[in-house]
């Protein structure tokens, strides 16, 4: 069966059900008040501190919550407006319409969607902000949840863009205080940086007094300023170097570059953001504070020149303690050459270019610099306790598997492997075993892209790019208008759960929600398609596998152009959630073991990970807890052993 759009609408909930709007800590009017704040919270809290109007950014972790946490506060501060932009391209241009009228504003992003965001970003940095404007990004060192570990100061440096980086939760709200004033009063856009790390560990905030600027904007009409034809662009050009200029003499002066000289210490220690909180822990956890030398850069782009050529200029040997690229070891470098040069400059060496830091890297690499014989604490923690690996795993009961499995249920029906590519979402998961489908993933909006090239290249087999509804919107249109445009044949599978999930159900166009929770405008992905010219168009559920397996292979059969597909079935961990909190009832299957001849079919081609084999009788067994009620393992199973409890 298919369903029809409207049977979906009916029977669909939307996330908007799931936003809480309590009075939090972080909205509380309390100055001086300490509170337990996430680091994402703490930079919400500040933006909220320093009177921000304007916010926009598309969910990405580590940064989602920073958006989320503002939109929460908008029940009790109204006069500012947040929302999720459908990229986060869109929501820094918004954002900076928000400055470019007056109001202080920010542009919330993950590390990757700078590169989404950095052709405004770039040419914005020439015209500088207006009302105080702070891009805060938070990168990912280790890809815990992306698909690489980019430094983003290299790319703050490529755009002149200064960068400020807290070391910890506290300083994360007052530095992103500090960020719009310091933007403003430059007239420059400023770039907060965080990580993973520090977005989401927790510590104590004193809270600060809330600011109340004015609500309203005004366009200045500066018309030279905002246009950025070549005649204007190589004025601001000039502009920006002057500004730039100011900025490299402001940040000797900022608070939060710390500088501790100990005349008889002739080593030295240097760490920009998070990893100083960890040399700082090492050094007194040693009795060290007041015996070694160090410079905690809050600055790191421009470097403080003065600071640290004053902190260096004595030194025989400075370790610099920084995630990622040797950015401020090669700044010195250069600064070395200058007053210091035959000043040992250890970083890269001792400490790995690649992944997180941690306590543990970064004590062993001080005990080395420092040629101390203390012992290394363990790797895994102080109380020595490792946490289990966990494989990802798509949930019981998640749709994504079903549509999985019901393409692999086509390749056999048609008789051929299919090629498959994907964007980046929880689907991504069908890399591995049982599902084993996708097999090519870039970044967001390059499932299509890359499906039309191998398309174009004389590959034969079928070829179906899948992606996500929220990355539809993010950047999927416009690839999709190219295959169009192109003559394109490739299948385009949307797999549509109605939230953006992965970091954490975030509404999109596609559920008409507000990140308020109001109603905003639904846009149907199948209009979109239907406008763009795409003649074949099908809805379905792939909880019913037979219907999904026959739309498939049709979709395959069509050749006058590209095919959409829309997968659309509800997120099985919301829909147990929304479920719950109705009182709803939650459907749940069983194994009948006189049926079950113990094949196995079910886990290993299957793998729902609400089936596990029981220890003692060696059987297949569902557990309660887990099952979200789908019902599509009742399909598979050859002895119709699978059945709903009633
Ligand atoms: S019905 Fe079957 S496939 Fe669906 S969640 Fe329960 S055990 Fe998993
Ligand atoms: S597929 Fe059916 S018969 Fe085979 S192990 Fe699973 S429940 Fe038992």
């Amino acid at each position: 069966m298919v369903f029809s759009i409207n049977n979906l609408f009916n029977n669909f909930y939307f996330s908007s059900e799931v936003v809480e709007l309590v009075k939090p800590s972080y909205s509380i009017d309390s100055p001086g008040e300490k509170v337990l704040l996430l680091g994402n919270e703490a930079i919400a809290r500040g933006a909220l501190e320093a009177g921000v109007r304007m916010v926009a950014g598309y969910p990405g972790t580590p940064a989602t919550e920073i958006v989320e946490t503002i939109a929460k506060m908008t029940k009790h501060f109204p006069e500012i407006y947040v929302e999720w932009s459908i990229n986060e391209k869109v929501g820094f241009e918004t954002a900076f319409g928000g400055s470019m009228s007056g109001l202080r504003s920010a542009a919330v992003l993950k590390h990757v969607g700078l590169n989404v965001a950095l052709d405004p970003f770039v040419t914005a940095c020439y015209a500088g902000a207006r009302g105080g404007f702070v891009l805060i990004e938070a990168d990912d060192p280790n890809c815990y949840s992306s698909q690489n570990e980019q430094d983003n100061r290299n790319i703050a440096k490529h755009a002149l863009c200064p960068i400020f980086e807290p070391s910890n939760v506290h300083e994360a709200k007052e530095m992103t205080k500090y960020a719009f004033d310091f933007s403003e009063r430059l007239k420059t856009v400023v770039m907060l940086r965080s990580t993973t790390r520090l977005s989401h560990s927790r510590g104590d905030v004193t809270l600060g007094a809330i600011r109340f600027h004015e609500t309203k904007g005004k366009f200045d009409h500066d018309k030279e300023r905002w246009t950025f034809l070549p005649v204007n662009a190589r004025i601001y050009r000039k502009i920006m170097l002057e500004r730039f200029k100011k900025i490299e003499e402001e940040v000797n002066n900022v608070p939060f570059n710390k500088v501790q000289l100990n005349k008889n210490s002739k080593v030295g220690i240097i760490a920009p953001g998070l990893p100083f909180a960890y040399v700082i822990d090492y050094l007194k956890e040693n009795q060290l504070e007041n015996e070694i030398s160090y410079l905690k850069l809050a600055t790191s782009f421009p470097p403080p020149r003065k600071l640290i050529v004053n902190f260096i200029k004595n030194l025989d040997h400075v370790l610099v303690v920084e995630e990622l690229e040797p950015f401020i070891e090669e700044y010195l470098h250069i600064f070395a050459k200058e007053v210091n040069p035959d000043l040992r400059i250890i970083g890269k060496e001792l400490l790995p270019r690649n992944g997180e830091l941690t306590p543990h890297l970064v004590e062993i690499a001080m005990n080395t610099f420092l040629n101390r014989k203390a012992p290394n604490h363990p790797a895994e923690g102080r109380n020595g306790i490792q946490s289990p690996p966990r494989p990802p795993v798509l949930c019981a009961g998640c749709p994504h598997r079903a549509c999985f499995y019901a393409l692999k249920g086509a390749e056999k029906k048609f008789g051929a492997k299919f090629i498959y590519s994907s964007d980046i979402g929880c689907y991504t998961l069908g890399f591995y075993p049982p599902l084993e489908t996708i097999e090519a993933c870039l970044c967001m909006g390059a499932s299509i892209g890359m499906a039309h090239g191998l398309s174009k290249s004389g590959e034969e087999s079928p070829i179906f790019a899948i992606l996500g509804d929220s990355t539809f919107f993010h950047s999927g249109i416009p690839a999709l208008a190219n295959l169009v445009y192109n003559k394109s044949t490739v299948n385009v599978l949307v797999l549509d759960n109605l939230s953006t999930a992965m970091t954490g159900f975030q509404p999109h166009p596609g559920t008409g929600i507000l990140i308020t929770g109001e109603q905003g405008k639904r846009i149907l992905i199948e209009d979109v398609a239907k406008g763009l010219g795409v003649k074949f168009i099908r809805v379905f559920d792939p909880y019913d596998l037979k219907s999904t397996i026959d739309v498939l292979i049709e979709a395959i059969n069509y050749t006058d152009g590209p095919t959409l597909l829309i997968s659309r079935q509800n997120c099985s961990i919301l829909d147990v959630r929304v479920k719950k909190k109705k009182g709803d009832k939650i459907d749940c299957y069983m194994v009948d073991t006189t049926k079950c001849n113990n094949c196995r079919i079910c886990t290993s081609t299957f793998g729902c990970p609400a089936f596990f084999i029981d220890e003692e009788t060696n059987e297949i067994s569902i557990m309660r807890d887990l099952c979200s009620g789908c019902g599509v393992c009742d399909q598979i199973c050859p002895e119709n052993a699978i059945q709903r409890i009633d």
